[in-house]
């Protein structure tokens, strides 16, 4: 049995099933998930060709995941432009696109199991009440974790946190480790509008996917611990981390649409794949080769210990 086990004809998983059986496969599994915001930009590529690059020199396969979770910032028409991007670049996926917009009951499957087990509780407090009662404006204080203060609605479900501390050791950035209760608080799992919260959907879709590595850019190492502590609480198995160094603007700020990263163009081909590998500290072949033939090469000789281990990189402007 693979990581499809519990397939169903239009590419959907059941997660639970195939978690019944504790079955993680050996073999390597990556994947890229972008969020369908805008169209590929140098950043995004960045995380696109490491996972390709990481999954491929393991021999293993790279999925892509469309994470379509959050119809108010999604782009009409950017998913498609994401996936024309990454075939003319050469970055060949494999199996089925997943798209998180059409996995809503799975989400709700995962949170009824928490719910189940006691784990979860509905709170009213809105994000300005967070901002404002907080510790540091961002540790939720815990108004709603004993119940709903009197005259005061549900918005949003969070999950406790208890004693949670979460230590994991990342490929390239060493060991993190972060106290959930006293750094995050409780987190939301359930949005005020109804929709699964991307902590929830990275880490049902990661398990129903098999997947068993993820590289992804350092903005989400943050993020790494509340998903490895949801993992723990659905009995999902942790893959194994790689955080890369994101593209950064001379001012320190994340490439990205809202500081108006352009567009890469991919009719730049190889030259642009060169930016990508030298940006990730890979070394490049002499002679000018064709994309297929730069990404084989590469994947010959990846070695993650060359990536800068550092949060971010600063690019030329106009990358
Ligand atoms: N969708 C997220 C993003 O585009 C990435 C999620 C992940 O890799 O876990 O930033």
């Amino acid at each position: 049995m693979d990581g499809k086990q519990g397939a169903v004809p239009n590419g959907a998983y059941f997660p639970f099933a195939s978690f019944a059986v504790k079955k993680v496969s050996p073999s390597y599994r990556g994947r890229f998930a972008p969020s369908p915001t805008g169209p590929l930009h140098f950043g995004s590529l960045v995380a696109a060709v490491g996972s390709f690059l990481d999954a491929r020199a393991a021999g293993g396969e790279w999925r892509v995941r469309i994470e379509d979770l959050d119809p108010p910032r999604e782009v009409p028409g950017a998913a498609d432009a994401i996936l024309r991007s990454l075939e003319a670049l050469g970055l060949h996926w494999d199996g089925e696109v997943l798209y998180q917009s059409r996995r809503a009951e799975y989400y709700a499957a995962a949170l009824e199991r928490l719910a189940r087990d006691g784990l979860v509780y509905p709170c009213a407090c809105t994000r300005r009440e967070v901002r404002e009662q907080g510790v540091d404006g961002v540790v939720y204080p815990g108004t709603c974790r004993n119940g709903l203060p009197p005259g005061r609605t549900a918005r949003t479900l969070r999950v406790r946190v208890d004693g949670a501390r979460i230590a994991f050791a990342d490929r390239l950035l060493g060991a993190f480790e972060q106290d959930l209760p006293r750094e995050v608080g409780d987190f939301v799992l359930r949005r005020a509008d109804g929709l699964a919260a991307y902590q929830l959907a990275v880490v049902v879709d990661d398990a129903a996917q098999g997947i068993n590595q993820v590289v992804r850019g350092s903005d989400l190492l943050d993020s790494t611990a509340r998903q490895i502590h949801l993992q723990r609480l659905l009995g999902l198995p942790a893959p194994a981390y790689l955080h890369l160094p994101v593209a950064a603007h001379a001012d320190g700020s994340k490439l990205s649409k809202q500081t108006f990263a352009p567009a890469i163009d991919t009719r730049e081909g190889a030259a642009l794949a060169r930016r990508v590998l030298a940006f990730l500290g890979q070394p490049l072949p002499d002679e000018a080769l064709d994309l297929d033939e730069l990404w084989c090469w590469s994947a010959a000789r990846w070695d993650p210990a060359r990536i800068p281990a550092r949060r971010a990189i600063p690019v030329a402007p106009g990358t």
